[in-house]
């Protein structure tokens, strides 16, 4: 990537991306392969803020469905992306990338609470930020916590890495005429209806111009390309003409 297209991103990654085949827990492939390209993209000057979910551990709407509060739920749900935003740092730092986790709850003595201020100190210093406990409450998600956390550090693009290669017009796993939209606007997303994030999420993304390109972390390379600016996956934007 001689000049990358977007010098400041957001990257979500869920939980469910660091199972792999899993159904539970964190495979160490995947976290290898994942890092590798995170640290690639790091070493050519991009300024990387990690938003990290935890399905892999724990979903507050699973806890609530078997009879648990909602809230407490959620809380547990948080701690499970501390888990994975620590596996995370972990990895980056042992393959040499340099990476700080930070915390929207409070775990002081086991991760530093986020702010703004230190998540944008960390960046300009070129280090990875992993941004663990989601928005910090209950009844968000990791999501809605990358949009808002895009939206703080004034980040160029919100790469959403999931397990599908875009955003089709029908849920692709049902439907196997569905087409995958290469570009649209947000406001294209939101008249058609397109699940492409949680409605808050998508809402703080409409609501404060923030570009979203959604693509499948399993294809090797992907994060590099997304950054360069080459097609990848389904790219979503305000304006039409940017
Ligand atoms: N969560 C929360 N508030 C947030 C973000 C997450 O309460 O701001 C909890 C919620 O219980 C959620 C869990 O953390 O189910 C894991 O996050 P998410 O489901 O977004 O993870 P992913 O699906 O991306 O792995």
């Amino acid at each position: 990537m001689s000049s990358p297209r977007y010098q400041r991103a957001v990257l979500k990654i869920s939980g469910e991306m660091l199972a792999g085949e899993r159904s539970l827990g964190i495979d160490p492939v995947r976290m290898e392969q994942y890092c590798a390209e995170i640290a690639q993209a790091a070493s050519l000057g991009v300024e990387l803020l990690i938003v990290v979910g935890g399905g892999n551990i724990f979903r507050g709407i699973a806890g609530a469905a078997r009879g648990m509060d909602r809230t407490r739920a959620d809380q547990m749900g948080m701690l499970a992306t501390a888990m994975n935003a620590i596996a995370l740092q972990e990895a980056l730092v042992s393959g040499g990338c340099p990476a700080v986790v930070l915390s929207a709850i409070a775990i002081e003595r086991i991760i530093p609470a986020f702010t703004r201020e230190q998540a944008v100190r960390s960046l300009r210093a070129g280090k990875v930020v992993v941004c663990a406990g989601g928005t910090g409450h209950p009844y968000f998600s990791t999501d809605t916590a990358a949009a808002l956390r895009a939206a703080e550090v004034h980040a160029d693009v919100l790469l959403k890495a999931t397990k599908v290669d875009g955003v089709y017009d029908r849920d692709p796993a049902k439907h196997p005429n569905a087409v995958r939209f290469q570009r649209l606007t947000h406001a294209d997303a939101l008249a058609r209806r397109l699940q492409v994030m949680d409605a808050t999420a998508f809402g703080l993304c409409l609501d404060n111009d923030i570009p979203l390109i959604v693509f499948d972390l399993d294809r090797p390379g992907n994060i590099h390309r997304a950054l360069s600016g080459e097609s990848v996956g389904t790219l979503v934007v305000g304006d039409p003409r940017s």
